[in-house]
């Protein structure tokens, strides 16, 4: 079996953030300076401080990303970002289709895909998010959905290509509830025999990341599940105290 690569920690700021938080930012990468980390690790603020961030940490460990991108590349869609502003502006990742945007936005597997090729296109790394909501899990139906949105979701443009796929419970995300071991264990071989299945050798090396409610006291049990080569984290990012004890855990 083909290497994983390396595990990957990202912090998605979400709607969170002014200027006065990019301290926090500033004592996550002066952290991994002085003692390093087995895992990358990411940050993805809200737009307007992708540069602001990207220009404090340059040089450092920790990696910009967005929490998401038009699918176009540019013109008349008032509000949105493309990926090459975001690399503009010192991004190199994007989250796409999470379960805040595919809810709260309408987002749809076939957008996610386009968006995915979009920040293929403009040279960003993506983060997939797919998860079950808690009533597809009651139903039994968890895994079939999860199945559904990596074909959905994921391009086969990403053959050859670096990404990571982040499974994500949408009943987990700022919950404080998360799946047991063996759900999260199960959910992630799933995943990876649907990733397989659609991206061939790509898709056995791709990092699957899990994410919702993850904390330093869970995190080192999480991390080291089969097949979990990473972690989103929401809450937990906003702050150094809390996000490096999950950086550590890998
Ligand atoms: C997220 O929204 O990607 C997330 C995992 O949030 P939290 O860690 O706060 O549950």
């Amino acid at each position: 079996m083909p290497e994983l690569l390396r595990p990957l920690i990202a912090g998605n700021w979400k709607m969170n953030g002014l200027e006065a938080q990019l301290g926090e930012a500033e004592s996550i990468a002066a952290a991994l300076k002085s003692e390093g980390a087995r895992a990358r690790v990411a940050l993805c603020p809200p737009a307007t401080l992708l540069s602001r961030m990207a220009d404090r940490l340059k040089g450092g460990a920790v990696e910009i990303g967005a929490q998401d991108i038009s699918a176009e590349p540019s013109g008349a869609y008032t509000g949105d970002i493309s990926a090459a502003m975001v690399r503009d502006a010192g991004g190199v990742l994007v989250i796409l289709g999470h379960s805040e945007r595919r809810t709260l936005h309408g987002e749809d597997d076939a957008l996610v895909a386009r968006k995915v090729e979009a920040a293929l296109a403009g040279g960003l790394e993506p983060i997939v998010c797919v998860g079950e909501t808690l009533d597809e899990r009651k139903a039994g139906q968890a895994e079939a959905v999860v199945r559904g949105q990596v074909a959905g979701s994921l391009p086969r443009a990403l053959q050859g290509r670096v990404f990571s796929v982040a499974y994500e419970p949408v009943w987990a995300i700022g919950t404080g509830l998360t799946p047991t071991s063996d759900e999260i264990a199960a959910m992630h071989a799933a995943i990876r025999a649907a990733l397989v299945d659609r991206l061939g050798e790509s898709g056995r090396r791709a990092p699957i990341l899990y994410g919702g409610s993850v904390k330093p006291a869970n995190a080192a049990e999480i991390l080291a599940l089969p097949e979990v080569g990473g972690a989103l984290v929401g809450g937990a990012s906003l702050n150094a105290a809390d996000f490096l004890p999950i950086v550590r855990a890998v």
